[in-house]
């Protein structure tokens, strides 16, 4: 590990502060991600700036929002009354993360900004272009059984690792930005959709943040039909472990069984959570059954590309997405 200066921030704004004055500075919320791979020499910050004390709590709105500090740990949110019963997916997504303790460390903030679990990205010796741009990609000839079969590049098919955030796509959440001088005409709100990238020739460019720009707070906006939602995790083994696909989904069905709106995203799947727009909108008017929800599936993956060790992705994506629904259709019954 290579040596850094450590300093505490007391709202987002000294964070930036102290941020702007460094060469290479990070946010350190729970560091369940970073320092491994600061052990790693991958990350080699000058400066750690805890934001683990930020403000900031989760408040339901009057409009059935709800805003959740970026500090708040992921136990918290997942236990959050107001968050089991109108976005039961979300309480899913993150207790099928990780281990507990590694949830009552986690914060909001660093879940979304986690970074793929990759072998070759944590092995110096491998080549890696996420790691060193033009280095080359050693996973689309090696072991890929846990990459992309969705929106991959040439340059790179790494998978984005978190459960969370797949809930957070199918939701719709916002990401509240605080940027690199004071002021409100540095804040901004981005759709969680539009933060991650998907790899291009810049995979080692994954979201679209801004130099010292600092995650605030997530804002989960109202949806009344996320009351019948879920998350379901397949993987290789019952806990700790990364998502080979899975599926968050909320389904909306009207008095005579027609789907009147969905909500659906992947994990496991790409380099960034996926929101599975063609299966919505394939869903929306038909009757609600095995046919229109394979039909969906279908439709999410036509257009993905399997590799040696992962296209048995590609069938079972579809078939956990079918699942999923008919979990969700069968709760309504
Ligand atoms: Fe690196 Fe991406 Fe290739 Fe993994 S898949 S070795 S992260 S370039």
């Amino acid at each position: 590990m290579n040596p850094f200066t450590f300093e505490q921030a007391a709202d987002a704004s000294a964070a930036i502060r102290l941020a702007n004055g460094a060469a290479a500075a990070k946010y350190l919320g729970g560091g369940t991600n970073l320092v491994d791979l600061m052990r790693e020499t991958v990350e080699q910050p000058d400066m750690l700036i805890d934001v683990t004390h930020l403000p900031g709590d989760i408040e339901r709105r009057d409009d059935g929002s709800l805003l959740v500090g970026a500090a708040v740990k992921n136990t918290a949110l997942a236990a959050h009354p107001d968050v089991r019963s109108t976005f039961p997916l979300l309480t899913r997504a993150i207790l099928a993360g990780a281990s507990a303790q590694i949830r009552n460390m986690a914060t909001i903030g660093g879940n979304i900004l986690q970074r793929t679990r990759c072998r070759y990205f944590y092995d110096n010796a491998a080549h890696c272009n996420k790691r060193q741009q033009g280095a080359g990609c050693d996973a689309k000839e090696g072991f890929n059984r846990y990459h992309a079969i969705l929106g991959a590049s040439p340059a790179c098919i790494a998978t984005h690792p978190s459960d969370m955030c797949v809930a957070l796509a199918a939701l719709d959440a916002k990401v509240h930005l605080e940027g690199a001088a004071d002021g409100p005409a540095n804040q901004r709100i981005l759709r969680l959709l539009d933060l991650h990238r998907l790899p291009g020739d810049r995979p080692d460019i994954e979201t679209e943040l801004q130099p010292n720009e600092l995650i605030t707070a997530i804002e989960i906006p109202p949806l009344a039909f996320a009351r019948r939602s879920t998350y379901r995790k397949v993987r290789d083994r019952a806990s700790y472990a990364f998502a080979l696909v899975s599926v968050a989904a909320a389904l909306d069905i009207d008095e005579n069984g027609l789907v009147r709106d969905a909500r659906l995203a992947l994990g496991g799947v790409a380099h960034k959570p996926w929101r599975a727009l063609k299966a919505e909108e394939a869903l929306r008017g038909q009757l609600a059954g095995p046919e229109s929800f394979r039909a969906a599936a279908e439709a999410e993956l036509a257009s993905a590309v399997g590799l040696r060790d992962n296209k048995f992705k590609i069938e079972l994506a579809k078939r956990t997405i079918v699942a999923v629904l008919n979990e969700l259709k069968g709760e309504g019954e």
